[in-house]
């Protein structure tokens, strides 16, 4: 979605011809991706990265630097906002942009055009000589209105290759479209990077729901997901895109990956989502310990979140939780206390993760501080999040990943809830595929050599 929301971005506001590429869909080596630029002819070549795959940037950046040597590399999402002038290290990028891209991207290629140099892009990262890496002052520039931005440029992508995959909640390959209709969060988890900053923008329900019914018609899809931070930040948004979307008879399935703050639903937000079509989403528990709900700064209200996931099931919505275990200071009686709120919800599902700290964020700058050591050796380029082994907590890590073992058993091996998946899963024949993924998240570690 990143780079399709770049690509319609610049194409609108500059003279320049655009040549997308997504490397992981295709499963194309990295020559393929250099030859592909290289055949281009590129100017300018941006990659975009999430930091599971940052190994990449070396070889990748490296081939491109030798295929176009005047080319100018760039390199931004999820990645460079976490690592920053990290991201530009072992690697042979020209700048890196953190946070969103839209507005950065516009002025680099304009200074390129140009002949200007890259002084004068706040926030911007780039190589000043040498190894030297310069951060320009100021914050990145944002779109401050959403509704200015074309649609992002779905025609430059082979859509059905995705189809073809499993996405990214729980549900079989299908044909579906992801929309953003917000950048932003407020609130104030100290695990997460915000990389699109914390204050909430949306798009107006007008110009959201003319994206909708223009691209679900284009490519005749009905299923649509949402990728926000946080969609039901304000209310009063989400019920006239609901309205919107039921007055002009989309006949939408909505899914919800995540972006539900769930202690703040209510039944005339839910009764409305159901309207417009939603049978699916992801609940963010993260932690049944009102201390580690306050520590981790989500503050989420345990009793509304409960009761938010009962209302939505009462509605037919299929409901995945969200848990980690493993915070700095976190015991055992903590640990209880997720297992315990999430077994004894009404979630279908759940997936039980291990905190990661990721540079940037203020957990990484308090682990930095009080346990240094935690920090050696945290693997960040596994992409089975669930496997992570670092530990933060007060507990030794077999107690931990014990936990986490446990939580998978007690979660899943109870009748009453594999009755109610059976019964409310929208598709069952897809439910075996998931066997031998819970057998090995459920068996974390135990067979692992060495
Ligand atoms: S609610 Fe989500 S997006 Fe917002 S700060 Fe927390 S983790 Fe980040």
């Amino acid at each position: 979605m990143g780079i399709l929301c770049l690509a319609a971005y610049l194409r609108n506001k500059l003279d320049v011809d655009l040549l997308l590429m997504d490397q992981r869909v295709e499963n194309a080596s990295v020559e393929s991706v250099v030859q592909r630029a290289a055949d281009f002819g590129a100017d300018i070549v941006g990659l975009s990265l999430m930091t599971p795959f940052a190994s990449m940037l070396g070889p990748l950046t490296q081939g491109l630097r030798a295929a176009l040597p005047e080319a100018f590399i760039v390199v931004g999402g999820p990645h460079v906002s976490a690592f920053e002038a990290g991201a530009l290290a072992g690697n042979a990028a020209d700048a890196a942009v953190p946070g969103e891209g839209e507005r950065a991207l516009e002025q680099i290629i304009r200074a390129r055009q140009e002949g200007a140099n890259l002084t004068s892009i706040p926030g911007l990262l780039w190589r000043s000589g040498g190894d030297d890496i310069t951060r320009n002052p100021g914050p990145a520039p944002i779109v401050e209105d959403l509704d200015v931005l074309p649609f992002p440029a779905y025609d430059l992508l082979d859509v059905t290759k995705y189809w073809a995959l499993q996405p990214m909640a729980h549900l079989p390959p299908r044909k579906y479209l992801s929309f953003f209709s917000s950048r932003g969060c407020p609130c104030r988890c100290i695990y997460c990077h915000r990389v699109f900053g914390k204050r909430f923008r949306a798009s107006s329900p007008e110009r959201l729901v003319a994206e909708i019914e223009h691209y679900t018609k284009a490519f005749g899809v009905t299923h649509i997901e949402f990728l926000d931070d946080i969609f039901n930040f304000d209310p009063k948004r989400v019920l006239a895109i609901c309205d919107l979307i039921t007055k002009r008879n989309l006949k939408l399935r909505i899914n919800f990956p995540n972006a539900i703050r769930t202690d703040v639903l209510t039944e005339e937000v839910l009764d409305a989502l159901v309207g417009a079509g939603l049978y699916h989403s992801a609940f963010a528990l993260e932690s049944g310990s009102p201390r580690m709900q306050k520590f981790m700064g989500k503050h989420l209200n345990i009793d509304k979140f409960l009761q938010g996931v009962r209302w939505a099931t009462d509605r037919g919505v299929f409901a995945h939780g969200f848990a980690m275990l493993g915070f700095p200071t976190e015991t055992e009686q903590d640990m209880k206390a997720t297992l315990d709120v999430a077994c004894n919800s009404r979630l279908h599902t759940a997936t039980f993760f291990t905190v990661v700290p990721f540079p940037n964020t203020e957990l990484y700058a308090y682990v930095a501080k009080h346990a240094p050591d935690k920090l050696k050796g945290v693997a960040y380029d596994a992409v089975e999040y669930t496997g992570s082994r670092t530990n933060l907590s007060e507990v030794p890590d077999e107690v931990l990943f014990g936990y986490q073992r446990e939580g998978w058993r007690r979660f899943y091996l109870n009748p009453g809830r594999i009755a109610r998946i059976a019964r409310d899963y929208p598709y069952p024949w897809f439910l075996p595929y998931y066997i031998p993924q819970y057998m090995l998240r459920a068996t974390k570690g135990l067979f692992a050599k060495g």
